[in-house]
């Protein structure tokens, strides 16, 4: 197979590649970015793997930056864009079946391409477009397949997250995974209990903000792999109510946990625990609990200005793509112009601070401030005085005397 008209892309790379062959060295375009341009999709990072050893790319090009010399990646920058060019190499020595530690560069393009995870991404190209296809992963994307390269028992053992990774591709993609594929994570699927959450989780919102969600959960469903990943096997039936709604599409971690703790109905503390299992960002799980809240809201048909100020932007809108994804009613416009409508839309806004009151003589530092400060943002906010200082200062002696 031979790709005539090359994504502007790999036009742009196609200096590199040409200067490393010159050197008589060989270089490829590798990996997700020839599977999607054969798929005709949008293609994101350009991938070059190499004969070249490191040492022997680096003296090839003006300007590198060592951005993973130990694993043989080094980031060539030309015209103002970086390209990772890898050596090609073995893996072995692995370990708890987990990644390996030990990385052998070599000179073959075969021995590179045989330790790649599926057919679709062990697919080479050179830089006139000419595809080398060792494993049929052409064939593989045509009949929308993800297939083990070689032995999948053996594959899974030396690495399972390429168990995550293949639902994480059947979703993004809506592939099938092969039968053999299938049965060789299902033997396995316990040993994602060996991976560190923190990839798994990776692994799983990809797979959530792809374009088949539903069929990644089925899978996993199917595969027993959701027993071996944090909490989701306690909520099976909210899972397969998510997977019998219409197709959605999720944009960011936070619609992804918000739709699952929305769907599993969870109160804001077991939204907390929920996410610490699965490690994520305390960031995200505030985020989360606040979108959370706006879904409900939206269901019971009880959103108040104090809860919109609360979420405030962008989490609002993500809240609406919960919401919607979910097939819960809400009236989006009217939700966001109740937002634009809100008197202040952050704390900063609010016409007063402590500075002022302090000065004003009507309090000193203490905790009393904080309190007065609160109640002073929450009649803006309601909507009970306006935000002007002269009030508010009026407000906040009538405040205390209370
Ligand atoms: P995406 O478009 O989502 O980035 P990708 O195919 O580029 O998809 P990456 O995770 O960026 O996926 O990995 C790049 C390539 O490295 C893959 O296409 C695959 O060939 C190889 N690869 C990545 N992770 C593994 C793994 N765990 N086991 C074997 N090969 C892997
Ligand atoms: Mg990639």
């Amino acid at each position: 197979m031979k790709i005539q008209k090359l994504p502007a892309e790999f036009e742009a790379a196609r200096p590199v590649l040409q200067t490393i062959e010159a050197a008589g060295f060989e270089a490829y375009f590798v990996g997700g970015s020839v599977r999607d341009t054969i798929l005709g999709l949008p293609i994101h990072d350009v991938d070059i793997a190499s004969s070249a050893y490191p040492a022997e790319i680096k003296a090839l090009f003006e300007r590198t930056v060592d951005t993973g010399i130990e694993h043989g990646t080094v980031m060539v920058l030309d015209h103002g864009n970086g390209y990772e060019v890898t050596t090609f190499r073995t893996e072995s020595g692995y370990q708890d079946y987990r990644r390996p530690d030990k990385v052998t560069f070599i000179r073959s393009l075969t021995e590179d391409l045989k330790r790649r995870d599926f057919t679709i991404n062990a697919l080479a190209m050179k830089e006139d477009g000419k595809v080398i296809d060792l494993f049929d992963g052409v064939t593989d994307l045509k009949n929308h397949l993800i297939r083990a390269v070689g032995d999948a028992n053996v594959r899974f053992n030396e690495d399972a997250l390429r168990m995550m990774r293949a639902v994480r591709f059947a979703s993004k993609l809506n592939f099938s995974i092969d039968p053999d594929t299938m049965r060789a994570i299902t033997k396995h699927s316990y040993l994602l209990e060996k991976i560190a959450v923190e990839r798994i989780y990776t692994e799983f919102v990809k797979m959530m903000m792809g374009y088949q969600p539903q069929l990644g959960l089925r899978d996993m469903l199917n595969t027993n792999m959701v027993d071996y990943v944090p909490v989701l096997n306690n909520y099976l039936p909210a899972i397969e109510s998510i997977i019998a709604l219409p197709n959605f599409k999720l944009a960011n971690d936070n619609q992804v946990w918000g739709l699952l703790s929305s769907g599993f109905a969870l109160h804001s503390n077991q939204i907390s625990s929920f996410l610490k299992q699965w490690k994520a960002a305390n960031q995200t799980i505030t985020a989360v609990q606040k979108i959370t809240k706006a879904v409900l809201a939206f269901q019971n048909d009880n959103l108040d200005a104090m809860t919109l100020f609360q979420i405030g932007q962008p989490l609002l809108m993500d809240a609406i793509q919960v919401a919607q994804a979910l097939e819960i009613p809400v009236d989006s416009e009217r939700v966001l112009s109740q937002y634009e409508q809100l008197p202040i839309k952050n704390g900063h806004e609010l016409a007063i601070n402590g500075g002022v009151l302090i000065k004003a003589g009507i309090l000193k530092p203490g905790p009393d401030l904080g309190r007065i400060l609160k109640q002073l943002q929450a009649v803006v906010i309601n909507g009970e005085l306006p935000n002007d200082q002269p009030t508010l200062l009026q407000h906040a002696k009538v405040l205390l005397q209370a």
